[in-house]
């Protein structure tokens, strides 16, 4: 893999372009001055706080151009950029930068409160408040900078460390490398038509890799166009969809449903979408035929923060043909399915997809246990049961793994079960994903109570989940029940629990 400063490249071809802008505030940045502000970071980062290549910067912010910039210079240094979730729990993000352990830390005003509630944040060497950080790079786009040069770097070294949870209860730091992104980006421009021309509206927040795929793939080897937006907001979406003549869009079901729903949709025309591009969950049929409807079809695809994250993807003539089906491997991609004893399955029988690429994690953050678990001769194992069919369309039929998602955010109920079970009036909790309206899924955890009877407990429950964890994580409902049916093993029986 060749290594290659994007920024670089870009600023050369065409300085004057605009990278990237922000919806809300209507401010821009060249890629000559991403190129500038590249040059500056790294020098400033290394004389101001000794940053060094291979340094953690956690970050906690919304979508802005100052992420960008960041992102344009932990390519050229590579120093290894940790974005937070700022949905998260001050207790949530303790964890995350005891484990990062990051040498600075830089985070958005309307985050403090909640970083600085907790007890690691003091421990950390340097602190730089988002607002400073913009100041900063307001002063420097438009100066000459003096050069900060490539910094050689493996090709697995970590360009980000994702935090997903995980079915232990506890999160882990997926590294995302260098290389990762390049073939990442390898493998959506194959599969999709995105070229110097595109124009995309980036609605995914900075946190997961589905953010960043949405990000990279017009970035790095095309110098296209991006619209951030900090905030999603469905009918200013739509609106921006119009005014800025998008060509690609990238969401989750959730939010092209909130889209769909908005009042605007009915009179939105978008002649120059070429189609939407759903990832991270199934997106139901009615919906994609709402957005047919509207002369945008759908390519459904399958992704995963450990492997690329772009993986599958179904064309746009085969949405309805091949309904449910998330399509066919990108084309770096190798596939497995296996049965349980890693043994590959009869063609048509379900089983395990084990996927093998240069898009594969080196691993976990300091955790290498994690990472031979999940990884046999360079094959990852997704935890998903698929099947595939005659014309090698996938099927996503089951999950293994213990996860539901809600809104496009994983939910793993092992983390909200060791939460609940902390509780003092908690004997033993359950968790499940139940469908939800509005987010797909909702959480509703079965519990049993050390002594019953207590009114306002369900109430009780909720607010102290909503003090250890994510919004999005607290279950929607609680049941209460006198035991938790197991199986024979003594393991809780999930299956009975569904129903
Ligand atoms: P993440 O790391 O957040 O991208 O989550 C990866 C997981 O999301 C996968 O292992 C799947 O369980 C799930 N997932 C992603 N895309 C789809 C899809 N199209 N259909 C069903 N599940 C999906
Ligand atoms: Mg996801």
């Amino acid at each position: 893999m060749p290594q290659q400063d994007w920024t670089a490249r870009w600023a050369l071809y065409s300085p004057e372009k605009v990278a990237v802008r922000e919806a809300e505030t209507g401010r821009t940045l060249t890629y000559g001055q991403l190129d500038r502000l590249s040059d500056a970071l790294c020098t400033h980062l290394q004389q101001q706080y000794g940053v060094q290549t291979g340094d953690r910067i956690a970050l906690l912010a919304e979508n802005n151009l100052e992420y960008i910039a960041l992102f344009a210079a932990m390519q050229r240094m590579g120093f290894v950029l940790v974005p937070l979730n700022y949905r998260l729990a001050s207790a949530e993000l303790d964890y995350l930068l005891k484990d990062a352990a990051p040498k600075l830390v830089i985070c958005e005003d309307k985050f403090e409160a909640t970083l600085k509630a907790g007890e690691v944040l003091a421990k950390v060497p340097h602190y730089l408040p988002w607002a400073t950080l913009e100041s900063f790079c307001e002063a420097q786009k438009d100066e000459a900078q003096p050069p900060f040069p490539l910094q050689a770097v493996g090709e697995d070294h970590p360009a980000f460390i994702l935090y997903t949870s995980g079915t232990t209860g506890f999160p882990k730091g997926a590294i995302y490398s260098h290389k990762m992104l390049f073939w990442n980006s390898i493998n959506t421009a194959m599969s999709l038509i995105v070229n110097t021309e595109s124009r995309t509206v980036n609605v995914m927040p900075p946190f997961h890799t589905g953010g960043w795929n949405v990000l990279t793939t017009p970035f790095l080897h095309h110098g296209a166009y991006t619209v951030l937006m900090r905030k999603f907001d469905p009918e200013r979406v739509l609106q921006l969809l119009q005014e800025e003549r998008a060509t690609l869009f990238m969401g989750v079901p959730t939010i092209l449903k909130m889209m769909a729903d908005a009042p605007g949709f009915e009179a939105a025309q978008f002649p120059d979408l070429y189609y939407l591009i759903v990832g991270g969950e199934p997106m139901p049929i009615p919906l994609i035929e709402q957005w047919d409807a509207k002369g945008v079809p759908v390519r459904q695809g399958y992704g995963m923060t450990e492997v690329g994250p772009n993986l599958f993807s179904l064309h746009q003539a085969d949405a309805i043909r091949k309904k449910g089906s998330i399509g066919r491997p990108n084309f770096y991609v190798q596939t497995r399915i296996v049965d349980a004893q890693g043994q590959d399955v009869a063609p048509g029988t379900p089983g395990e997809l084990w996927l093998k690429g240069p898009m594969v994690t080196p691993g976990y953050w300091q955790n290498e246990a994690a990472t031979q678990k999940a990884v046999t001769d360079g094959w990852f194992h997704t935890g998903d049961m698929v099947r595939a069919d005659e014309g090698h369309y996938f099927f996503v039929v089951d999950r293994i793994k213990n996860m539901y998602i809600s809104g496009g955010e994983n939910v793993y109920p092992a983390e909200v079960e060791r939460v609940l079970q902390a509780h003092p009036s908690v004997a033993e909790a359950a968790v499940i994903g139940v469908p939800d309206e509005k987010w797909g899924e909702a959480g509703r955890a079965f519990v049993v109570l050390h002594a019953t009877g207590k009114a306002g407990e369900a109430e009780i429950l909720r607010a102290y989940c909503k003090a250890h964890l994510a919004k999005f994580k607290v279950p929607r409902d609680i049941v209460f029940l006198d035991e938790l049916p197991k199986n024979d093993t003594g393991k809780i029986n999930r299956a009975a629990l569904k129903g």
